[in-house]
Order: structure tokens, then sequence, then C-alpha cells
């Protein structure tokens, strides 16, 4: 699928970065009714318009200016692989400038899951994250970022057959997403809290917020920033190990918020009080999987309202981590039942063509080198 027709080289902005309330004050500036801006938004995202102003019933000057100073979506799917094993579907994405980023769909009863890339490349370099090991390139923007989910959108309304080997209905669309995706989205929290404003938009792709998680190695600014614009957005924290000279060597992020700093965080999150918050721990034999581990995870959520995902690691690249083997991954998660709180295995969906946690790295960009 390609769509390469949006980018207008003379345009100033790109609608879709555009939130309902700035299409409005664009209607104002024009001198058109703000009106017009659910119908744009209606057309763009429920219609999947590529140029939302060519909509009938616009007043035709305002046409004409919206087709000189803004853009359409300017990213592409460049290449697509479906799993085999689950029907999930790993997309390379080019941006505007050639970069490539990476996104993956995953079928499952009644809803599709988006995971998005919100950077080129990542700052946090965790040592078992192939997209970590490329560093920060560059942030998406909001257009590069809604972008995703649009053309994930049109992708699904043209393949039949994938909704059909999936058992989903026609009418099938995006339901949820996650921000899992290259990149930490709390170190591009602007872009990424602008794309949510869209996403949940009920002229936009009017999702509900619970149906939105972003997940973050523990970047405490953007949590607190995410927070204070999206307090009702699920969040899902990193952790991987509770000791922190362990954390620090897998998560270096660790050094800058350490675990006491990251705890005391999440206990005054509005979110931890209402919806609970998901704790993601990776488990790398040797390095983190021992009952000893599970056990100071126990004591360093000790009164958080918290469910864990356990996520066996899958091995990328060159790496000498290793997947932790069947007997200690049961005795970890046992530990942790025990103490009470939910838990639950989480096996990668696409491994198979290299859509798992950990392993998005876009492959066909030479520059460049995941929840
Ligand atoms: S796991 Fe996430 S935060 Fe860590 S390097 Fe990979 S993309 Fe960045």
């Amino acid at each position: 699928m390609t769509v390469t027709s949006g980018v207008n080289p003379m345009a100033t902005k790109s609608f879709f970065g555009m939130t309902l309330a700035d299409v409005e004050g664009h209607c104002r500036d024009f001198g058109v009714s703000a009106m017009h801006a659910r119908d744009l938004f209606r057309s763009g995202y429920k219609d999947g318009l590529l140029k939302p102003w060519t909509r009938p019933g616009l007043p035709a000057r305002y046409a004409g200016f919206c087709e000189r100073e803004l853009s359409s979506v300017n990213i592409r799917i460049s290449s697509e692989f479906v799993s085999q094993y689950d029907g999930s579907v790993k997309f390379i994405v080019e941006l505007s400038d050639g970069r490539m980023v990476e996104m993956v769909l995953m079928p499952e009863a009644k809803r599709v899951t988006l995971c998005l890339s919100s950077q080129v490349g990542c700052a946090q370099a965790c040592v078992f994250c192939h997209t970590g090991r490329m560093g920060l390139v560059r942030n998406l923007d909001t257009a590069e970022v809604v972008g995703q989910a649009w053309l994930a959108n049109q992708w699904i309304a043209s393949r039949p057959e994938w909704l059909k080997a999936n058992r989903l209905p026609d009418s099938q669309r995006v339901t949820n997403i996650v921000f899992m995706g290259m990149g930490e989205p709390l170190d591009n929290v602007e872009a990424v809290a602008r794309s949510i404003t869209i996403f949940t938009d009920p002229y936009g792709f009017n999702l509900a917020k619970r149906r939105i998680s972003v997940s973050t190695a523990g970047h405490l600014d953007g949590l607190r920033e995410m927070v204070k614009i999206h307090p009702d957005v699920r969040l899902a924290i990193s952790v991987h190990s509770a000791v922190d000279s362990e954390r620090s060597r897998i998560m270096p992020i660790n050094r800058r918020w350490p675990l006491e700093s990251l705890v005391e965080t999440l206990r005054e999150l509005p979110t931890q009080r209402e919806n609970g918050l998901l704790i993601q721990y990776t488990l790398i034999a040797g390095v983190n999987d021992s009952v000893g581990h599970a056990r100071k995870l126990i004591e360093l959520i000790a009164g958080l309202n918290v469910k864990i995902n356990i996520i066996p690691l899958n091995p990328v690249g060159p790496s000498r981590l290793r997947c932790p083997s069947s007997a200690d991954l049961e005795a970890f998660r046992d530990e942790i039942h025990k103490s009470g709180h939910r838990v639950m295995v989480r096996y990668s969906k696409g491994q198979d063509i290299g859509a798992a946690c950990g392993q998005l790295v876009a492959q066909v960009n030479a520059t460049i080198n995941a929840p």
C-alpha cells in the first residue's frame, strides 16, 4: 500500500498533526465557521479521506486554501510481514525524510491492537532491546504518530482476507493503541500527548482512553507531563529489575531515575488510584529471573495497585542474553502469585516476523539500527 500523494512541499503544516481545536482555529482564521472542523475530522478519520478538505460541502475558497496550506498523511507503508502463527502484521513505515520505523498490528478476539513507534531509535539504550542499540535519531512528530494509525485502518479496510482469517468483521478497525514500538514515548511527550488527543476525539478515532496504553522505561519528567495532560490514559511501567545496581546495568535510565524515585512518583499518580498500573518485567536468564528477584519485586511494589506482566526475553541479534527456562519462569510467576498480586506471563506476538517486544528494528534504513 502506497500513500505518497498527501505530501505538499509548499505546505506549512500537516492536517493529521492538528487537534480538533487546531482545525477549528484554522477555520476561524480563514473566516469560515469552526463547525467545518468536525466535518473535516470525520472525513479524515471516519471516512479515511487522504485530503479531508476535498469532501463536499466545504466552502470552495477554504478548500483551496487547505489544499495550498496543508499536507496530508506524509508517511507510507514500505513493506509488511504477516505472521503465520498469530496473524500479527509488522509494517516497515517510511517517514517523509526516508527514515524508517515499525508498527505492528495484533488481531485478537473482537479487537485489533496497534503497537506504534514514537521515535526513530531510542536514547535509553536498554541492553535487551534492538531499538536501544541505535541511539536516538529523532522524534516523530504528531502527524507521523497519527499517520501510523490512519495507515493501519486503511490497510485493515483493504484486507478482507486478513479480517476473515482472523475472524473479524469487515467493519473492524483499530480498537486499541499501545505505545510500545520504537522509542521511549515519554521522551517525546508533546507529540505523543497530542496524538492521544486526536485518537480519543469523538470526531477523530473516537477511542476510549482506557484503550490507549503508554509504555515507559521510567522517564519521570515525561510521566508527570503526560498525566497532567491525560490523567486517565493507561500506563505500563517497564521495571525489569527491582535491584538498583542490576537495573542500572540493563536499563541505563535507572541511573537518572532510580527505583525509589520511580515508585514514589507512581504512588502519586491519579491513574494508580483508579485504574491501576501495568508493571512489565522482561525475564532474562541468570540476570533477573530468580525467586529472590521475584521477592525484591514484591517488596518494591508493596501497596501499589498493579498488575504484573512477565515477558520471557525475546533474544535479539548477537546479544548473549537468553530466555529463562520454563522452570525458572514458573517459579518466578508462582512467587508473585503467592503474594496476592495479579500476574500473567505474556508471550510476545509476531515472533516469526521479528515483531516481538524488543525486536523492533527498522531493517531497511542503513542509518539506524519493543512493551
Ligand atoms: S526498551 Fe523501550 S526504552 Fe528501552 S531502549 Fe528499547 S525502545 Fe528504548
